[in-house]
């Protein structure tokens, strides 16, 4: 079964969909052979960091290591899962083409589909939820400092996610690889953008589904 593969810019709103998909496809597959697996970053416990490359000299951007791992270990937790009855879905930036591209030949290794559902949301929009989230940490690192102590569960953050630092974040969006759907691995394409309601994401799964599950679903030959 597939493996469906977000993508977009960095605080886009991925992760969010991608809980919506899981859902949808709980509710789909019940009572079937097949299983469901969400593989992200925090599922991996792999830090934001890793992709900064601010700390990394010029010469050696290319071969950063920190986000080579990271790479490695969602290779690993991808492979290990994906089968003809495991949907996986990978929740990540997968912003270069290259690593789609492998990841599409993984999946077509073990005789399954992969898709890119792309997480479209303005570049302003994504920075203003980073700045959010920055705040919210400089907010905590005061109040940690100040002598008065705030144990209410309400003065807690919803949203725990970790923040980009801002040059991390935006040499993410300028490393950006938007998917093109000419090519094999970045088709077929689903496009969920920030203001899509309820109905419209639901109508994108449903072809999405139908796209990878459905009656009409292209049966992979391992020569294709
Ligand atoms: P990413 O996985 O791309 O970093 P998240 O899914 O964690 O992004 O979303 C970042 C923040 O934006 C979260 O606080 C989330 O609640 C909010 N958010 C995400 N998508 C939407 C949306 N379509 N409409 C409103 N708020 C959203």
């Amino acid at each position: 079964m597939p493996l469906i593969i977000l993508t977009g810019l960095p605080t886009s709103g991925k992760s969010t969909r991608a809980k919506q998909l899981h859902d949808y496809l709980t509710a789909r597959i019940a009572g079937t052979k097949y299983r469901l697996h969400l593989v992200s970053d925090d599922s991996l416990s792999i830090s934001r960091t890793v992709y900064d490359l601010s700390t990394v000299p010029v010469h050696a951007r290319s071969a950063n290591a920190s986000e080579k791992n990271a790479r490695a270990a969602i290779y690993g937790a991808v492979k290990r899962v994906l089968s003809d009855k495991d949907i996986v879905i990978l929740d990540g930036l997968n912003y270069i083409k290259g690593w789609r591209y492998q990841l599409h030949c993984e999946a077509k290794a073990v005789r399954t589909p992969s898709c890119i559902l792309q997480i479209g949301c303005s570049k302003e929009r994504a920075q203003q939820v980073n700045e959010e989230r920055l705040r919210r940490d400089e907010a905590a690192v005061q109040q940690e400092g100040s002598d008065v102590p705030s144990d209410s569960p309400s003065d807690a953050p919803s949203d725990t996610t970790e923040a980009y630092a801002p040059a991390n974040w935006e040499n993410l969006v300028f490393r950006h690889e938007e998917p093109n759907p000419m090519t094999r691995w970045d088709s077929p394409l689903f496009t969920v953008i920030w203001d899509d309601d309820e109905e419209q994401v639901k109508r994108t799964f449903d072809s999405l589904w139908e796209a990878i599950a459905g009656e009409g679903r292209k049966v992979i030959k391992p020569n294709q």
